[in-house]
């Protein structure tokens, strides 16, 4: 789909776009193609597609795809969706908002394939919701903006690292990026965009139940990056608990949680899984 044709078709259909949607149309071909390359696409494939807006990637997609599930908020983009695309047998188009539809359909994901130019307000919630599932996609092909793909990427003591890098890398392995130029889309996002590449953990890190645990801890533990960790920690459980734990896993009683790797935020979750929490949990 070439700039101009989007430009018709939006024309024809009377659309004025939603800033608040996050709609900037990616038209340029070359970088369409990096994307559906980096899915690896083979033609049994499950994908969810979520923000189609004039398909430009969907119409990609559905060369190979088995199925198609795409979810787009926008009534007005479904109707031309359903207008251009409405006899390929392979597609489901849902007009939803995909945080909601993810919520309320509980589904066994992990043989899908996530291939998606997100709505970048929405973009890390959504990764975080998918990410945090039992059964999450098997991979995720996202583009989003390039500050929250530096954060899905970072290391521990990175300026980008923290608790979105942790709370995706629990489940995910980051497996590649490019960088897509504004110029790249209609109309132009202010912003710098990334197309970025995670592989679902083939061995989980942790059982399902302790995630929740993964993720009191991340949070807490971030909740002012400039305290020492344990401090923060000690509002949640035992102080005695807390010590013992750190030094379980050999780490500093000072550190803070900017200097913590996702290993040892592993290792305190699965001994403080043990200890009695606080309060009333
Ligand atoms: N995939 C298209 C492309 O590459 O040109 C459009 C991408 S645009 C960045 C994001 C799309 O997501 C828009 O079509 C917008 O209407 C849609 N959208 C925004 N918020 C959404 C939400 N919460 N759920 C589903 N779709 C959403």
């Amino acid at each position: 789909m070439t700039l101009s044709e989007m430009k018709q078709i939006l024309a024809a259909g009377g659309v004025r776009l939603a800033k608040s949607l996050g709609q900037n149309f990616l038209h340029d071909a070359n970088q369409l193609r990096r994307i559906v390359a980096a899915a690896g696409l083979r033609e049994g494939d499950r994908i969810l597609e979520i923000g189609p807006g004039l398909g430009p990637l969907t119409e990609l997609l559905l060369a190979s795809a088995r199925e198609l599930l795409a979810i787009e908020k926008d009534r007005r983009l479904v109707e031309l969706l359903q207008r251009r695309f409405g006899t390929a047998q392979t597609l489901s188009l849902v007009h939803k908002d995909a945080l909601d539809y993810l919520r309320q359909h509980p589904t066994d994901w992990s043989e899908w394939k996530l291939v998606a130019n997100l709505p970048y307000s929405v973009a890390s919630r959504l990764l975080v919701e998918l990410a945090q599932m039992e059964r999450g996609p098997r991979l995720m092909v996202v583009t989003l903006q390039w500050e929250v793909a530096q954060r899905l990427l970072a290391q521990a003591r990175g300026e980008d690292y923290g608790v979105l890098t942790l709370l995706i890398q629990l489940r995910y392995q980051p497996d590649g990026w490019f960088k897509i130029p504004p110029s790249c889309f209609f109309p132009e996002p202010e912003v710098e965009s990334a197309c970025i590449k995670l592989i679902r953990r083939e061995e989980p890190l942790l059982p399902l139940d302790q995630g929740r645990i993964f993720s009191k801890i991340v949070k807490r533990g971030f909740s002012q990056r400039r305290k020492m960790m344990m401090k923060l920690l000690k509002q949640d459980w035992d102080a005695k608990a807390m010590e013992d734990a750190f030094d379980r896993a050999s780490l500093s009683h000072q550190i803070r949680a900017e200097a913590v790797g996702l290993d040892k935020f592993v290792e305190l979750t699965e001994i403080l899984a043990q200890a009695k929490p606080n309060g009333d949990e």
